[in-house]
């Protein structure tokens, strides 16, 4: 088999069999076939697309390109979460300890930035000494434990997604919905929870941008999931907005922690809730109303913040800043987007307010670039909000002067004011089961 006539063959829009997506993968991860030839078939696919089986094939051969973790060493049921990525989307660090402070089991692996998103592995990474590259062995006894371990993708899970990962984020090859599906269920399957919990992204901050292509790329990696024998369930969620107002790594887990202290913006402490029932429902812990009352609850008696700390304790982690959240590392500048006019902020471009954020230094333009923990974006006015001339619209942070000009101008771009107040929008659009196909 050779790879150039794999590329051949999609790129003129036929049907890869399995043993072919088998062979890219194997020599991808391998080393043999080179960047510029998985470049060439990632654009293939990410123009003509792949049937049901293709993606199938290629999510159940990445899995299996490294080692499938086996959890059965947590006693319980243990649940997985993962979003399609977005622009302010902190969700894990909360949702997550809610879940575990309830006695649900999660051995997480979170991804690293992509594209305009962030990515959970470098927001954790902003808190000092925290360790995400845990071996399987040490995961496990942490959430035998406390019933809480996030990290990034260890050893050797999946390692032909790492790599095809790494490659879209440098290659405009990410917003493909077999290679989104592909990516995020070959993960999930590695890493052996018993169920998963999505949170696809839709709207102008999001991969996916329109409900059409939300609810597919919702269908397909439920029907993977459950297909492979976990019970998978997927939320539609609004990513049209910045979910909260901290957009940018320390900024996030800042965020992150007063949401767990119940000080958090709305939309954020909404979204958390229904996604921790969700998690709670998938573990049998009650009707859908009960888990509802039972998450609130742990940002009530703080109980998530709790677990949370103990999470960072657990991977090393210094908790000093997340009692005091004034110890993480402040960027060096300062600088204030003001708004040019009266109105009502009416639209926001939130993938421009993602690229706004990664100009500053808070994600990467090249993939081995490194990260300026401490930038990123603070929104003082978001959709609906009114808005006089000359008012701060957003706060800008970086440790280089010179990157506020770009970002703010991308900021600008990406914002409309207008006269007339913009209607309400859902936060939640719908949830996706085995039983809706
Ligand atoms: N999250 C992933 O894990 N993979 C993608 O391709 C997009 C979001």
């Amino acid at each position: 088999m050779l790879i150039t006539d794999i590329i051949a063959k999609k790129r003129d829009g036929l049907e890869l069999k399995e043993a072919e997506i088998e062979f890219f993968v194997q020599n991808y991860t391998n080393g043999i076939v080179a960047d510029y030839q998985a470049s060439a078939l990632l654009m293939a696919i990410f123009i003509r697309g792949m049937t049901k089986r293709e993606t199938a094939a290629l999510t159940l051969s990445m899995a299996n390109s490294g080692e499938r973790i086996n959890l059965d060493s947590i006693s319980g049921i243990k649940v997985d979460k993962h979003s399609t990525g977005g622009v302010g989307d902190k969700t894990t660090l909360i949702a997550a300890p809610m879940a575990a402070a309830l006695g649900v089991k999660v051995a997480k692996m979170s991804g690293r930035g992509l594209g305009h998103t962030g990515g959970t592995v470098d927001k954790l990474e902003s808190i000092p000494n925290f360790c995400t590259k845990i071996e399987i062995e040490k995961l496990i006894e942490i959430v035998n434990k406390i019933g809480i371990c996030v990290t990034g993708q260890t050893g050797n899970l999946a390692p032909a997604d790492k790599k095809i990962y790494a490659l879209r984020d440098v290659t405009a090859t990410v917003n493909s919905i077999p290679l989104i599906a592909s990516s995020v269920m070959s993960k999930k399957i590695a890493a052996g929870a018993d169920c998963i919990l999505l949170d696809v992204k839709m709207g102008s901050g999001a991969f996916v941008k329109t409900e059409e292509d939300a609810v597919s790329l919702a269908k397909e990696m439920v029907a993977i999931g459950e297909n492979v024998g976990k019970k998978t369930v997927a939320l539609i969620t609004n990513m049209d907005v910045p979910l909260g107002n901290n957009i940018g790594n320390t900024l996030e887990i800042i965020e992150a922690i007063e949401t767990l202290q119940g000080k958090g913006p709305r939309d954020l402490t909404e979204l958390c809730v229904v996604l921790c029932a969700n998690m709670l429902e998938l573990s049998q812990k009650g009707s859908y109303e009960e888990c509802v009352k039972l998450a609130r609850n742990t940002i009530e008696d703080k109980s998530a913040y709790y677990k949370l700390i103990e999470m960072v304790a657990a991977q090393g982690g210094d908790t000093d800043v997340i009692y005091d959240t004034t110890k993480l590392k402040n960027a060096k500048f300062e600088y204030q987007v003001k708004a040019q006019t009266d109105g009502f902020l009416s639209h926001t471009d939130t993938e421009e307010i993602g690229m706004a954020s990664l100009l500053l230094g808070a994600g990467r333009i090249k993939k081995e670039d490194a990260i300026d923990y401490s930038a990123g974006i603070v929104l003082k006015k978001k959709y609906g909000d009114t808005v006089k001339k000359g008012e701060t619209l957003a706060l800008l942070y970086s440790d280089d002067e010179k990157l506020f000009e770009a970002s703010a101008e991308r900021l600008i771009a990406g914002t409309e004011i207008s006269s007339e107040k913009p209607e309400e929008q859902k936060l939640i659009y719908s949830k996706i089961t085995k039983e809706d196909f």
